[in-house]
């Protein structure tokens, strides 16, 4: 198995230090070529979505690393990552992978207090930590994607095909399963 990681911005290094602390094989997309190797599963991490669009837009990197996530490859995004995937943008439009058809809303628990730290459950995964930081959230799904966690009746992750998207940041707390979960769907291709 191996796992490619978006490292064009944002806190990828988190998400490769759990990586390496499973054994778990992975290379970092920084530019068009990296992305001529058949990933398994794909790490995007938080970070700035607008940023982020506008590298892989640029990098020419979103045509490839889209083919790929259509071909079967799973994902975990967390914060950004789950804004890349949206196909909706309240305000914005259509995501830059858009391959989860849900809306999000970015910023959404404000821009200046928009950080916090709770313990709430994942469906499949048990009660887990989670830190949210100017963190999105889902105000709608299409009825085949899985919702995976509320926190104060706000969607936080949810779940379609073998993608997985989080407003919250599970690399920065040290519980693993999350990640564990994310690689078993992409062991399992
Ligand atoms: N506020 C950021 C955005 O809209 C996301 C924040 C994060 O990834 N921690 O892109």
């Amino acid at each position: 198995m191996i796992i490619g990681v978006l490292a064009v911005q944002g806190a990828f290094a988190e998400h490769e230090k759990i990586l390496s602390s499973l054994g778990i094989p992975f290379g970092e997309l920084r530019q068009r070529s990296d992305l001529d190797t058949i990933y398994d599963g794909f790490i995007l991490p938080g970070g700035e979505s607008t940023v982020q669009r506008k590298l892989l837009n640029d990098l020419d990197m979103a045509t490839p690393l889209k083919a790929q996530m259509e071909a079967g490859a799973a994902v975990l995004a967390t914060c950004a990552g789950l804004i890349l995937l949206a196909e909706n943008i309240e305000g914005e439009g259509e995501g830059c992978l858009a391959r989860i058809p849900m809306t999000v809303r970015r910023n959404a628990y404000g821009r200046q207090l928009g950080s916090f730290y709770t313990e709430d459950e994942v469906k499949g995964v048990g009660r887990v930590p989670m830190t949210f930081i100017r963190a999105p959230y889902v105000t709608s799904v299409s009825p085949d994607v899985d919702i995976l966690a509320k926190v104060s009746d706000n969607i936080v992750g949810v779940q379609y095909e073998n993608k997985i998207a989080l407003s919250f940041h599970p690399e920065l707390d040290s519980d693993l399963r999350i990640h564990k979960y994310f690689l078993d769907l992409a062991g399992g291709r």
